[in-house]
């Protein structure tokens, strides 16, 4: 990985063969899995990423299913984190004392067992993971801190001016920056949008009893509240409300906040006795109106973003940057553009059935849970019995709903 040296630019355009807009978990793993392509890939992050700790520890988590850790472990990123483990999922809601339990063992298949159904990685740490993988690497660049004055798409190319004047030219860019994509917006790209009104308060709690890898999640008429097993003991919480109950909850004082979320959370873990700093995230669902454009192809959250309620939303953008990798160099290897749209479109035809299918669950997921229609808590409490006795129709949604089905992309395979 190297940084720029400053120089006096005199009108020069340096050349490369990838721009990418973002340095954050998504546009970190494209690089990453571009490392032994031999290209030329050039990022361009805005702002060192700020760390919100909480309990000593970053609160922006994240659950990395199976099929992505063994994406990340193919990649070499693995061997660079140290997640905790989730042995087993427990849902339930405040209707209903039994739930559903998904336990790694149900996810065995043939004489393959496995030794989580995910692992819980703090944000801040999948990052600097994937930063070191780089590091050895001369044809990865990171332009941080730097702003993007303007982006033109010529014939051919795409073309960036930073604020220092500095110039880069490539046959296609990407855009990795986030849910408020800059790029999207200069690419005139629309979104659809789904606001839930809703934010998602997160901090690390420490509950008396051990959590034993467990990750439990309770559906209230106002939101799920995720309870995450981590490190030391502690748990890192995600509990989505409406954004009135939020700023009420974030008003209180540690005692309080912490009575409210005994109370919503129940006894399964003993007494939660200690919350650290607290951060409050609003919740929107959103769709790029279109992935790709000539010489452009947005992943990660500037292509989609979904409600943390099944904390999949960066799995969803890993797999965005897989996908699109493995396409580039595809496209390099049969002599192809890879910023024309015959390349890119086969990158967005691959990528939307999943995309579709994961942010229609999470709708599908938030409406059944959030809805008062009378009899839906009845429906909800067989839905889940159901679920939980279906054996092998079980085992198949856990396949699925951890990556375990989906192929994974030949260079990093
Ligand atoms: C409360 C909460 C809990 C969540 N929990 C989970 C979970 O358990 N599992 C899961 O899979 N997902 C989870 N998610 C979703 C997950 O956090 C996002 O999907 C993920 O962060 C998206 O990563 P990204 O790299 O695409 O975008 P971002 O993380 O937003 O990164 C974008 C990067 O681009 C940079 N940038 C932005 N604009 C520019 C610009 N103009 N120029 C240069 N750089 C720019 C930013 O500085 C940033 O570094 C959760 C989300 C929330 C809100």
């Amino acid at each position: 990985m190297s940084a720029r040296i400053d120089k006096e630019f005199n009108g020069h355009i340096e050349q490369v063969d990838v721009l990418v807009v973002g340095a954050g978990m998504v546009g970190l793993a494209f690089a990453c899995a571009l490392k032994d392509s031999g290209l030329r890939v050039t990022l361009i992050e805005r702002g060192e990423t700020s760390v919100f700790e909480s309990l000593g520890m970053d609160c922006r988590v994240s659950a990395i299913v199976l099929g992505n850790q063994q994406i990340l472990e193919g990649l070499g990123v693995w061997k660079h984190l140290h997640g905790e483990a989730m042995h087993s999922m427990r849902i339930w809601d405040d209707q209903h004392p039994g739930g559903i339990r998904f336990d790694v063992d149900e996810i065995a298949s043939g004489d393959t067992s496995y030794d989580a159904l995910g692992y819980l990685v703090q944000n801040s740490h999948l990052q600097a993971a994937l930063k070191k993988t780089l590091l050895p690497y001369d044809n990865i660049e990171i332009l941080c801190p730097a702003t993007i004055a303007k982006v033109e798409w010529l014939s051919g190319h795409v073309q960036i001016e930073l604020e220092d004047g500095y110039k880069l030219a490539a046959p296609l860019i990407v855009g990795a920056d986030g849910g408020r994509s800059w790029l999207r917006e200069q690419a005139d790209i629309g979104v659809y949008s789904r606001d839930y009104k809703q934010s998602g308060i997160v901090a690390n709690v420490r509950p008396m009893i051990p959590h034993h890898g467990i990750a439990f999640q309770r559906f209230t008429a106002s939101g799920p509240l995720a309870m995450l097993p981590m490190k030391d003991g502690l748990c890192s919480i995600v509990w989505s409300q409406f954004n009135p109950d939020v700023e009420r909850l974030m008003a209180l004082d540690d005692m309080g906040f912490l009575e409210e979320l005994n109370l919503t959370f129940g006894p399964m873990l003993g007494r939660i006795e200690e919350v650290g700093k607290r951060a409050a995230f609003p919740l929107k669902g959103q769709l790029a109106m279109h992935l790709v454009r000539p010489r452009l192809a947005l992943i990660g959250d500037a292509a989609h973003s979904i409600h943390p309620l099944a904390g999949l939303g960066v799995n969803l953008g890993l797999r965005d940057a897989m996908v699109l990798a493995q396409e580039i160099v595809d496209a390099k290897k049969y002599g192809e553009d890879w910023g024309d749209m015959s390349v890119l479109n086969r990158y967005m035809k691959l990528r939307m059935p999943d995309i579709l299918s994961v942010m229609g669950s999470m709708e599908g997921l938030h409406r059944i849970f959030t809805s008062q229609l009378p009899g839906l808590p009845i429906l909800r409490g067989l839905g889940m019995k159901a679920v939980g006795n279906a054996g092998a129709m079980k085992s198949l949604l856990m396949r699925n709903s951890t990556g375990l089905t989906l192929p994974v992309p030949k260079q990093v395979g």
